[in-house]
Formats: structure tokens, sequence, C-alpha cells
């Protein structure tokens, strides 16, 4: 057993998560390191959205009835515990949308198509993951805006200098980016980047699908004007996420999609909107989903963010440390000082996708591909990657079995 000096009791931790107790399928104890796609759910999030189902499930905002009432208290409940877990000033700019895609997609058509036009700038980093990249492209096909990238540099970083002449040279009405990266485990600096970008009035724009999972978001201390994440990411459910948006921004934009639930008036000519943030609530919403997430929030806080950044910075520059030391691998991402529990990496002459299986057999799941970075993987010069991505409930000894299953890859595939 490996000393470690986490401020977590992981053993207890594990205790709550039903699948981190069960075999992989090749019979060995399962080592999760895919958190980064996904994370599991602890008992907390099953029992909340079972009991909703159980006891007192229906449609939101709609009955007088007394389910409707209790279903339509909890989904708000949900939403001022979202909103105080990012330190957003108002339940008003907690916008619940089906996870980080659907949040930037409908900050692209609403804010997008009515702010940009012909010659603006949108700026990204090389390191978005295709949902922060897609939606843009997009914009720019119907609007004529341009879409630039800021680049890496050998170390895999992209310093203060890069980002401010890139804001200097290109202007943008948006600079957008994801606060880390999924691939590399980037951290960036959110709270400066974003200044530097309002300094030239750009709109800001944080894809926290990284962050959110890890360290304590606050909006207001960001101080950007949208950030958005994913519930399956910290814990929670799939099918929901938060589009945040300061006040003033979400009350100037047009609804993005239309229908039962984002309206006030409706007649044969038209129709006016609900004020937020169901204006950007079309449909029946994600009830079940937003009371999973709840629980997911409110048990992340119970450990302690801090605490979760701590122990997973820790397994993640072990792993870093152990993948350098082992022949023909090669780490792709900076150094730990600049990571958190992300390590993605390649093998020489061995296809990710043979490791990732490979590692499979050793009981240990991990990503293999280009994880939905390929103008990242474009630049970096290679087609696909190995990912392992730690969460909290993972151990040190966890990230010595995955050490060894890669050191085994070269002796099965050489
Ligand atoms: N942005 C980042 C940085 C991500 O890692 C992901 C998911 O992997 C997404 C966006 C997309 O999230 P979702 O698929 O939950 O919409």
């Amino acid at each position: 057993m490996t000393t470690s000096t986490s401020p977590l009791d992981v053993a207890k931790i594990r205790d709550d998560f039903p699948i981190l107790n069960t075999q992989s399928a090749s019979g060995r104890p399962l080592v999760y390191f895919d958190n980064a796609a996904t994370t599991q759910r602890p008992n907390a999030v099953i029992d909340a959205m079972s009991r909703c189902y159980r006891e007192y499930y229906s449609n939101v905002h709609r009955g007088i009835h007394t389910l409707s009432e209790a279903s339509t208290g909890a989904y708000e409940n949900a939403r001022a515990t979202v909103a105080s877990f990012m330190n957003a000033s108002t339940t008003s700019e907690v916008v619940f949308a089906a996870g980080t895609t659907a949040a930037i997609n409908t900050v692209a058509r609403s804010w997008g198509d009515q702010n940009l036009s012909s010659g603006d700038v949108i700026l990204l980093l090389i390191s978005e993951h295709h949902a922060n990249i897609v939606p843009w492209h997009q914009l720019a096909e119907r609007v004529g805006c341009r879409v630039e990238f800021i680049a890496i540099n050998d170390d895999f970083l992209i310093d203060d200098e890069a980002v401010a002449s890139a804001i200097q040279t290109h202007q943008p009405k948006l600079f957008a980016f994801g606060a880390a990266s999924n691939t590399l485990g980037t951290e960036y600096p959110v709270k400066r980047w974003t200044q530097l970008a309002h300094d030239v009035g750009a709109t800001v724009l944080i894809d926290a699908a990284q962050a959110a999972p890890h360290w304590q978001l606050d909006v207001q201390d960001w101080g950007a004007d949208f950030v958005v994440f994913s519930g399956h990411k910290v814990c929670g459910p799939t099918g929901i996420g938060v589009l945040w948006g300061r006040e003033s921004l979400l009350d100037s934009m047009p609804p993005f999609l239309g229908g039962g639930g984002m309206i006030d008036t409706v007649t044969t000519d038209g129709f006016t909107s609900h004020s937020l943030p169901e204006k950007f609530e079309a449909g029946t919403p994600p009830i079940v989903e937003a009371i999973g997430l709840e629980a997911a929030v409110k048990y992340l806080l119970q450990i302690g963010m801090d605490n979760i950044h701590a122990h997973e910075r820790q397994l993640g520059s072990r792993a870093d440390a152990g993948l350098r030391e082992i022949a023909g691998v090669r780490v792709i991402g900076p150094t730990p000082k600049h990571k958190g529990g992300i390590n993605s990496f390649v093998v020489e002459g061995v296809h990710a996708h043979d490791v990732s299986q490979f590692l499979d057999g050793q009981g240990v799941a991990v990503r293999a591909g280009h994880h939905c970075t390929m103008p990242l993987h474009n630049a970096i010069g290679v087609s696909a990657t190995s990912r392992a991505s730690c969460y909290f409930y993972n151990t040190i000894d966890e990230v010595d079995v995955f050490l060894q299953a890669v050191s085994d890859v070269r002796d099965r595939f050489a």
C-alpha cells in the first residue's frame, strides 16, 4: 500500500459509489480512469432521483395539484442550490440546459446571431473541445464572422502573453475558452484571461465542463459573461447542465427554442417570452435530472472542492511522473504544476485503441481517440491519444495498477 497525504478518506467515499465496488469485465477490480468523459454517481444522487420518481414526480410549473407543486418546489430548490454552487448572485441567471454542448449552442444561436456579423472574430484556444468549436463554426457560416485560435507552445502551454497578443491582434467580439483542457489537463487562469478580453470589450464564455467537477466555481469572482457545465461530469445525471449568464445579457437575448414553458402569452399573431430563466427552458425540463444534480453538487460540497482538487492533483502528478519513466511513453500535456488529474499519453508504436483495449483487459478503463479535440491533436501531430483521468474517489494504488498496465503494453505489442 502506497502512502498518501490526501485530505480525503477515499475508502469511505468509495462505499458511496456502488459501481466502484464491481469487477471489470476481465474479472479484476475496476479502475475507473475515464472521469473526464463522465463521472460515476454516488448513492445520494441515485436515491434522490429514485425518491422523486417513487414519491412526488409530476410535471413542473403547470399543475395546481399537490404533486406538481412538490415537483416544482424541488426543481426550483435545485436551481437555488446550483446557483449557490456557482456563487451566482441570483437564480434568474441559472438556466438548466441539456449539458455543456446544449448551453454553448444556445449562446451561439441566441447571443451569437444577435450580436455577431461579417468581419467579427471569435477567439478560441486550440485545446477547445468540439462543443466549444463547432457551434462557432456554424455561427460563422450563418453570419460571416471568423473563428481564430490561440496555439499551444512546445510545453503544451498557453501563456498570458500569447493570450494578450491574440486579443490585441484580433480584437474579438467573443473569447470562449475551456477553464481546463479535457485532453491536456491544463488548468487555465480564468479570471486573468477574462479581464484581458474585457479590456478590449469582448464578451467571455467559459466552458467549465472540466472545471466544475474539480474546483470551486465562482462566477462573480471570475467576471465572465457566460459559464457552462454538464451535470454528468460532477457525479450528477446525464441530460442536464447549466447555462449561467449575466442577467442583463440573458435579458437582452432572444429565446433560442420556442414552445411551452418559455412564453408569457401566445396569440395567433405571435408570442411574448417568459422572464428569466424560463425564457430559455422551452418544453418539459429535465426535472428529475435537476434534482439529481442538486444531490450531486451537495455531495461534492460536503467533501469540499479544495479537498477534491488536492487529492486528484496528487494522483495526477504521480501518474504523470510514472508515465514519464516508462520507456516509449510520451505524455501529451504539461507538467503537473499546470494540470489536474488528467494525463493523455502515447505509447510509441502502439495505437491508442490497442493501448486502451489492453488496459481494459487489466481492469483499467481509459479513453482512447481524439477526445473531441481534433484541432489540438492535429496541432500536436498525433491522431489519437490514450487518456487517464482521475477523480476524488480514485486511489494512489489504482494509479500504480494503471502504471504497471501501461508498462506492460510494450511487452505485449513489441
Ligand atoms: N467541453 C469540455 C471541455 C468537455 O470535456 C466536454 C465533454 O467531454 C464538453 C464540453 C461537452 O460536454 P457534454 O457532452 O456534456 O455536452
